[in-house]
């Protein structure tokens, strides 16, 4: 089964082409700037040169029409009706998704319900349903959900100390997201472990510009750093992650700002960004500097690696123990330098790095040495195709 992938966001939509049986990534690529001036469109067939043209795309329904028109021009398909189904990411499934769903009205019209939960992406979601519903008709659409993976926190994890109504009349509450990415590195963990799913503990750190820890037992997650939003947890590449939320009325009356304002500070100017004193948000710039003796890139790399220390402590406990750690997405995947910071902080756990093994780059590898109590591993995460294995499995 051929499987269209779409992350569709508010001015951009990516996209694979993905043989659901074999794995097999037959296309991909990213609509940009949709809805703005010089919007482009980049994509690879696999085995061909990579395209990219500068289109007009006024809306997302042009960009989808492109990406349909790319796809059989570059010989990925011969022609459209080769396209079995469609998945599509969505952000935020609120209480009502534990899992993936085949789309109908009935879901959208759910999707819509939880949209305040995220109004800056599930719209741009339901937008990217629409415009494939209309340019291919009668292909079956699949929602995956970033939450949905969480769903199984008991209360004691996702309940703030609010007063109880805010949860029951709101919503309010932790939901966690990179849920498709959590589950999948899990499971991966299990399968190289040779265990059963359903009986062991694993701490999976999704490190990359987003940045998430979760903690999963038997099979099922059981906390994650995430909150309400994406703000919450770790310090990020720009996202300050948890801070006490009398800042934000401290900052308001320091400079000025509105909420709004201060609100975009914590989103886009916070994290390793600020921290590094706007040296970068990517950790590769950092890693150069912090090599060099760059306080400032010292100081943020040692406050990030501190916080996903301290959430492993606290997920172990949670657990009552854990039996493997793994290290996927941007930063966990590629940089030996930020695992090693990590890893070797976490002589509680009677663990010792493989330095060798850890010079690995976005490879499955064990990088703990053998005898260590707690099997550390990079794992690299693939949503789409988890997305695609999801869309296959609710429609074979
Ligand atoms: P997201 O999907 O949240 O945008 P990714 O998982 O793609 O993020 O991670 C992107 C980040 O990964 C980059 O900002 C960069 O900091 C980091 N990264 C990628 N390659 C390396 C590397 N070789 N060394 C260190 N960091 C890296």
């Amino acid at each position: 089964m051929k499987v269209l992938v779409i992350n569709c966001g508010s001015s951009s939509l990516k996209f694979q082409l993905i043989d659901a049986q074999s794995q097999e990534l037959l296309f991909k690529g990213l609509c940009e700037r949709i809805g703005i001036d010089h919007s482009q469109i980049s994509y690879t067939a696999t085995g061909s040169e990579k395209v990219k043209k500068e289109v007009a795309m006024p809306d997302h329904k042009t960009a989808v029409s492109l990406v349909l028109t790319a796809l059989t021009e570059s010989g990925a398909v011969a022609s459209l009706s080769e396209i079995d189904a469609v998945g599509h990411r969505i952000v935020h499934g609120g209480e009502k998704f534990t899992s993936s769903v085949v789309i109908d009205e009935e879901v959208i019209g759910a999707i819509e319900e939880v949209s305040d939960l995220a109004p800056l992406h599930n719209p741009a979601n339901i937008i990217g349903i629409r415009a494939c519903m209309e340019l291919m008709p009668g292909v079956p659409m699949v929602a995956v959900f970033d939450t949905a993976f969480h769903q199984t926190m008991p209360e004691e994890a996702y309940l703030y100390g609010l007063p109880y109504s805010y949860y029951t009349e709101y919503g309010i509450r932790r939901y966690g997201f990179h849920g498709t990415s959590h589950s999948y590195v899990s499971k991966k963990v299990a399968e190289i472990e040779g265990k059963d799913y359903e009986s062991i503990k694993t701490i999976v750190c999704h490190l990359g510009n987003g940045a998430s820890v979760s903690a999963v037992k038997n099979g099922k997650c059981v906390d994650t750093s995430m909150g309400l939003t994406p703000l919450e947890g770790l310090i990020m590449g720009t996202r300050s992650g948890a801070i006490d939320p009398s800042v934000v009325e401290m900052i308001e009356k320091k400079t000025g700002k509105d909420t709004a304002g201060v609100m975009n500070v914590l989103n886009k100017e916070s994290g390793v960004y600020g921290l590094s004193g706007n040296i970068s948000s990517d950790f590769r710039d950092l890693e150069d500097a912090y090599i060099e003796g760059n306080e400032n890139a010292i100081r943020a790399v040692d406050c990030f690696v501190y916080q996903v220390v301290k959430y492993i402590g606290a997920y172990a406990a949670a657990m009552g123990g854990v039996d493997c750690i793994a290290f996927t997405a941007g930063v966990g995947e590629n940089s030996g330098f930020i695992r090693k910071l990590i890893v070797n902080r976490l002589g509680l756990f009677d663990i010792t790095l493989n330095e060798e093994a850890n010079k690995v780059r976005g490879e499955e590898k064990l990088i703990s040495m053998p005898g260590s109590k707690v099997n550390v591993y990079v794992v690299p995460t693939n949503e789409e195709l988890a997305i695609a294995k999801d869309t296959y499995a609710l429609l074979a």
